[in-house]
């Protein structure tokens, strides 16, 4: 169950209170919000008189869902937003990888030459094996914010685990937590201490209430800036690299409040499925998409066989307005 407390309520009573009912326990800027087990369905006698609203949820999906909030929630990103009824579909593009100044800076200038406003790329990469390129790390963040800096970009990077935490929360405009992070505890809770967007991806083996569950760590810990990304999940399927689950979409519109982006390049793994998959996504009206492009992919230290090249992209983008506007969204 979610309480709102009135106005105005003291932090000492408010914590007395979290404490006393066992809930999370978060500011928004204007009232305190707890949250206790999702199996409390009456509003505590001891908090009766602290409590102004309070809302019932058939799960410990709460904070994220429709049954506390029917409109999807607002993300601001820089002089845009997602979500609402702003239907914007962002476009987040760029390598897997940071792996030089002049391949980051050639997908930054294509961001701008298309007008592409978020430029993806990892520093700090969650790779299957250790033998393989792990990411520039922070001389990665730092070449990232030196695009921003230059061209005007929003940047989003993903964290691989808590060690760096905070310096992707500095260098990042949008945090990435990656399939395989997302069940890291640290991560999350450090998540929900900024107020910065996050784009939490499913992990791979991962059902939908447990991914909205972590979506609710960062929730209740205070950020309410969570945008979710379905990445693909692993099936008896061998012939893609994942199965894109658009079943899952439609469930996540259907019931949470968090803008929705998705990401076909790691779904279907390989480059020639991308632009059909993309287009299928943005037909279904979601709130972003992020496509990995590589100025030479064949050369990518990271996803080779996924990353477009450039025409590939330009190709691509330009076909996607038609698809939106069919939807009544737009491209951003
Ligand atoms: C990525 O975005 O490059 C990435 C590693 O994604 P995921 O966590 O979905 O595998
Ligand atoms: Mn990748």
């Amino acid at each position: 169950m979610i309480l709102h407390l009135h106005k105005g309520t003291t932090e000492e009573h408010a914590q007395t209170l979290a404490k006393e009912t066992k809930s999370t326990i978060s500011f928004d800027g204007e009232k305190y919000v707890l949250v206790t087990s999702s199996k409390v369905k009456e509003v505590p006698e001891i908090a009766k008189t602290l409590v102004s609203e309070s809302f019932v949820t058939s799960s410990d999906i709460q904070l994220a869902s429709k049954e506390y909030q029917q409109a999807v929630r607002t993300i601001q990103l820089n002089d845009f937003a997602i979500g609402g009824t702003t239907y914007n579909t962002v476009m987040i593009a760029g390598p897997c990888s940071v792996e030089s100044e002049e391949q980051i800076e050639q997908a930054a200038k294509l961001c701008v030459e298309l007008g592409v406003k978020v430029l993806r790329a990892g520093a700090y990469k969650p790779r299957t094996s250790p033998y393989t390129f792990q990411g520039l790390g922070l001389d990665g963040l730092k070449l990232l914010a030196k695009m921003r800096d230059k061209y005007g970009l929003q940047i989003i990077t993903e964290v691989r685990d808590s060690t760096h935490i905070d310096e992707v929360i500095e260098y990042a405009d949008i945090i990435q937590i990656g399939a395989k992070a997302m069940y890291d505890h640290g991560i999350l809770r450090k998540c929900g201490e900024t107020k910065k967007p996050v784009l939490l991806k499913r992990g791979f083996g991962t059902t939908l209430q447990e991914f909205v569950q972590a979506a609710e760590f960062i929730l209740s810990g205070g950020n309410p800036n969570v945008i979710l990304c379905e990445r693909g999940i692993r099936t008896f399927e061998t012939k893609t690299r994942f199965t894109l689950d658009l079943c899952g979409v439609a469930w996540l519109k259907q019931y949470t409040n968090l803008p929705v982006i998705l990401d076909p390049s790691h779904a279907i793994g390989y480059a020639y499925g991308v632009p059909d998959l993309a287009r299928a996504c943005v037909a279904m009206g979601i709130d972003g998409l992020l496509i990995e492009t590589h100025p030479n992919p064949k050369l990518a230290q990271s996803d080779a066989d996924q990353q477009l090249n450039f025409d590939e992209f330009r190709h691509l983008y330009a076909s996607l307005n038609a698809v939106a506007s069919a939807v009544c969204r737009k491209m951003v």
